[in-house]
């Protein structure tokens, strides 16, 4: 799509991914299940600068790593990105700075930026909610009932 085009006129597109679909993402994955929601909607900010919205709703299954079991991670992201215009002096640091702004493109891939934007709102070591992971419930139980008394009682053998 052309993005520029798209944010001056408050274009909107929504869809859906499947997770499975994309393939940069498999490898922080438990499974491929799971669905994706996506929003886009293009606008003007105060100054007039062209930027996109882009909201995803879904849930995608990710590794704990601590316990290396999979896991439901409800994915709910809005990140708003400014479109810069190719030839600005700034446009590749910018674009090092992370998700806040993107070149501007007459062909966006926006299958390629929806999941440029999932990555970046993946947690770098994604872990069971607290209390529902396994090795951390051992952890929190009493040391005479956890670990160290297995430990002990191996010990005693
Ligand atoms: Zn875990």
């Amino acid at each position: 799509m052309d993005s520029l085009e798209f944010a001056r006129n408050g274009r909107e597109l929504r869809g859906e991914l499947a997770v499975a679909e994309m393939p940069r993402l498999q490898d922080k994955l438990f499974g491929p299940d799971g669905k994706i929601g996506f929003c886009i909607r293009g606008y003007q900010d105060k100054s007039g600068e062209p930027m996109l919205e882009v909201a995803m709703d879904g849930s995608c299954q990710l590794v704990c790593q601590r316990c290396l079991g999979g896991f439901a991670y409800p994915v709910q992201l809005v990140s708003r990105l400014l479109l810069v215009h190719e030839g600005e002096p700034d446009e590749l640091s910018a674009e090092e700075d992370g998700p806040d702004s993107i070149p501007a493109d007459k062909h966006l891939d926006v299958f390629a930026m929806l999941e440029e934007e999932l990555l970046l709102s993946l947690p770098f070591a994604p872990m069971h909610p607290p209390g529902v992971c396994q090795l951390a419930a051992r952890d929190l139980s009493q040391p005479e009932n956890g670990a160290f008394a297995v430990l002990a009682g191996l010990k005693d053998k």
